[in-house]
């Protein structure tokens, strides 16, 4: 076993401190990688804090990761001792069932190995996450980081990267498409940046004025309020998609009157709260309201290469890991532009 210095939170709640964990040594298809960056996502704080319930502590959150390969084991070919990798929010997976086969880890029918708050497949050995020096995982499961990707700009992409990357390509985001981008956080951010590479005429709908000039740069063509009644009306029928990022309470049937006949909203942000749905906001125009989980490893992989190839990354503001439980009151304030990364070489 590989002592490995972390942060962890020791029950609900608890402020996060230094904590040890041990890392299994590398078997013959794992991968050892020396963590450079993590990124910080609204997850971690809401498992951190056991608001999702069954939490398990000490808990090391963390499942943005990047580092540098530092030991592979006989059998592994993805990846060689020097590159760079990617860990993201899975570890592991039956891989014999039909998702598993088909590239959907994510869906796994015995459910997936959680790089953190979770178990390995043996459902007896916890799973710790990034906010830590090391992590030892099963070679399937990494990703090559390509050349040319800021280290620490790239780590977010391996959880709001691909979260927002995966509806656009299921939903064939193309060129011309409008797209409509409900929230700009650490997710609605990555949609812009995404769904502009790929083309599409993107528009932001953010609650706060503030956020329009950092729309613009960060690739959309227009910004509306949605808090003017006007907008609703000024933009009904208007988006073939919208990805929805926002976490907090707001009213689907008023978005999905903006969708054109046949058009869909994927929803990505997690209410605390049930919404309602009426029938006719779906009914009339055939419209789809759809839900997304994260993407596949391979479908990751292809989101890295997407953004090496189209120059994108996160917009991060770098952290010292001591500064983590003030990064954590700062995202629930939105007071960020626009994921924390914590630079772990402060451990
Ligand atoms: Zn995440
Ligand atoms: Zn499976």
């Amino acid at each position: 076993m590989l002592k490995t210095p972390a942060w962890a939170a020791s029950s609900a709640g608890k402020k996060l401190a230094p904590f040890t964990i041990e890392r299994r040594a590398p078997g013959p298809t794992d991968v050892a990688i020396d963590i450079l960056f993590c990124g910080v996502c609204h997850s971690d704080v809401h498992q951190a804090r056991d608001e999702w319930s069954g939490a398990m502590f000490p808990m090391v959150p963390g499942h943005e990761i990047v580092g540098r390969v530092s030991q592979v084991g006989a059998q592994v070919t993805k990846l060689r001792v020097g590159d760079l990798a990617g860990v993201g929010c899975m570890v592991d997976s039956c891989r014999a069932c039909e998702p598993c086969r088909s590239g959907t880890e994510q869906f796994c029918e015995k459910g997936v190995a959680f790089t953190y708050n979770g178990t390995e497949m043996d459902r007896r050995t916890p799973t710790f996450g990034g906010y830590s020096t090391r992590v030892v995982v099963e070679e399937k499961f990494t990703l090559k980081v390509p050349a040319g990707l800021d280290p620490a700009g790239a780590a977010p992409l391996l959880c709001a990267g691909i979260t927002t990357y995966s509806p656009l390509r299921q939903w064939n985001c193309k060129k011309g498409d409008r797209v409509g981008v409900v929230g700009l956080g650490g997710l609605g951010h990555m949609a812009v940046k995404l769904a502009a590479s790929m083309g599409a005429e993107v528009t932001v709908l953010s609650t706060s004025r503030s956020k329009e000039a950092d729309a613009r740069r960060l690739g959309a063509h227009a910004f509306e309020s949605t808090k003017e009644e006007a907008t609703f009306k000024k933009l009904a029928g208007h988006f073939n998609l919208l990805i929805d990022t926002v976490a907090g309470a707001h009213d689907y049937n008023a978005y999905l009157g903006l969708l054109r006949t046949r058009g869909t909203m994927v929803v990505v942000g997690v209410p605390p709260e049930p919404t309602p749905i009426g029938a006719f906001s779906l009914i009339g125009g055939n419209k789809r309201l759809a839900g997304s989980l994260i993407g596949g490893i391979e479908e990751t992989q292809q989101m890295l290469d997407h953004c090496a190839e189209h120059k994108i990354v996160s917009d991060i503001e770098v952290i010292a890991i001591q500064e983590i439980n003030e990064a954590y009151e700062r995202m629930l304030r939105s007071d960020v532009r626009y994921r924390f990364v914590i630079d772990i070489s402060t451990l």
